[in-house]
């Protein structure tokens, strides 16, 4: 009888199934609901409201095949039209972009501090 090989037996495994792949986190439920409790329910991909957790998916902001690991919530059907094209493709197509502002270096204007017609009708002044 032939001794017990390890190695055998892991180049018979690689044979019938291939190489083991790099395993992808998956987000437990557990832990999705709890940041479902805890953030905002804002989809990052169109901005507007996620109505339940059902509707939900955590999006790598960054692809995961491009080593993203931040996650944010967005629609279900949002990241579906983000994962072929990315984030500002798919913002685009959504009239979703929102490029990233940034700092002027002009000098702040004045503001002004009364609108015109908050003379005539203040804001809590019921018909
Ligand atoms: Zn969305």
């Amino acid at each position: 009888m032939k001794p017990y090989n390890p190695m055998a037996n892991m180049k018979a495994y690689a044979n019938l199934y291939g190489k083991p792949k790099k395993k992808r986190k998956s987000v437990s439920s557990a832990v999705k609901y709890k940041r479902w409790e805890n953030e905002s329910h804002v989809c990052h991909i169109c901005h507007k409201r996620i109505p339940s957790l059902d509707a939900a998916e955590l999006d790598h902001v960054r692809a995961h095949t491009k080593g993203g690991a931040t996650m944010r919530w967005a629609h279900r059907s949002c990241n579906r039209i983000k994962h072929t094209k990315g984030l500002v493709a798919a913002q685009k197509e959504m009239n979703t972009y929102k490029p990233k502002k940034r700092k002027s270096k002009r000098k702040p204007r004045m503001k002004r501090t009364r609108q015109p017609e908050s003379l005539f009708s203040p804001p809590n002044w019921k018909v």
